[in-house]
């Protein structure tokens, strides 16, 4: 078994890592995740790029495959990204052509599904059947392993939990154009509107703040608004909780993303306090792996993880 490339691609940063065969992380890059542009080769470039820099150039000898971690809705079995993050095209083509210009086999799955696959390997869902991995970040989804393998979907888009409907109260549009969807209120990207639209409808003064992470600065500060306003946001997102344990019936959720691990404190007990207690409650944790769930997971399906997808196996390479 030789080395692996590991590739995260984010909507706001992206990583690339070298495993080496006994699956340790070697080395490690980051970058901007390029902002805008009209031509998909700028996306293909940029990774190609990254890759080429984490190995310092040429691929190792005995590198045997590349990973690839998505956001935003995929189409594994093609190796396409569908509406990329900050970009003005519907879909790119992207194993396809980093496997012609490497020379390797390069797989692809969504980041989510990433994220519980670096867990089931390396992190807290080791060794358990059923567990779902929830990311809170720009935006919100989840993977799930069920009896102990992947959930994929048709496409590769199983558990798109960010757009289960949980509010109708303040009835927000959601970036995919429904309304009352978890993603529309609780992602990093989304909660400053919600703050604002909260504060309307309360009749309550709004200042104006620009992030999430300005929210919950104020939340500890001891603001009575933004403390009520995260009581709303607690039951939304309890409300959400509660379906991923009904759909799934895990035994374990692990908590990741940006907008958790910061802010973990605030966030975890009072999901734990107000999900609804109607199955066997799963354990609930934070990720141990720090944010790298999603590339660790990249280089479980670099190495030739068995999706069950047949076909999928002869799209690669
Ligand atoms: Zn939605």
């Amino acid at each position: 078994m030789g080395c692996v490339i590991a590739v995260d691609l984010g909507a706001t940063n992206s990583r690339a890592a070298v495993l080496d065969q006994n699956g340790r992380m070697a080395k490690k890059v980051e970058a901007k995740t390029p902002a805008g542009g009209a031509d998909p080769a700028i996306l293909t470039g940029f990774l190609s790029g990254l890759i080429t820099r984490v190995c310092g150039g040429t691929l190792p000898d005995d590198s045997t495959g590349i990973g690839l971690s998505a956001a935003g809705p995929v189409d594994i079995r093609q190796g396409i990204l569908l509406n990329p993050p900050n970009m003005p095209f519907r879909d790119v083509s992207l194993t396809g052509p980093l496997s012609e210009e490497f020379g390797i086999p390069v797989r692809m799955v969504n980041d989510c599904h990433a994220g519980i696959l670096g867990e089931a390997y390396y992190g807290a869902a080791k060794g358990r059947r059923d567990a779902v991995y929830i990311t809170l970040s720009t935006g919100i989804g989840a993977g799930v392993l069920a009896n102990g393998r992947i959930l994929l979907g048709r496409d590769g888009n199983a558990a798109e939990v960010g757009h289960f409907h949980v509010d109708d109260t303040y009835d927000l549009t959601c970036g995919c154009g429904h309304s009352g969807h978890w993603e529309g209120y609780a992602s990093g990207k989304y909660l400053p509107w919600f703050f604002a639209q909260w504060c309307h409808y309360h009749g309550r003064p709004h200042w104006g703040p620009d992030t999430a992470e300005d929210i919950f600065h104020s939340a500890r500060e001891g603001d009575d608004d933004v403390l009520r306003f995260l009581g709303d946001l607690s039951r939304i997102n309890a409300r959400a909780v509660s379906d991923v344990i009904v759909a799934y019936d895990p035994e374990l959720i692990i908590f990741d993303g940006s907008v958790m691990r910061s802010n973990a404190d605030l966030l975890l007990g009072p999901i734990i306090d107000a999900v609804d207690r109607y199955l066997r409650l799963p354990e609930m944790v934070m990720t141990g792996l720090a944010g790298d769930a999603p590339l660790l997971g990249a280089s479980v399906i670099a190495r030739g993880y068995d999706t069950g997808y047949g076909d999928f196996e002869s799209m690669i390479g």
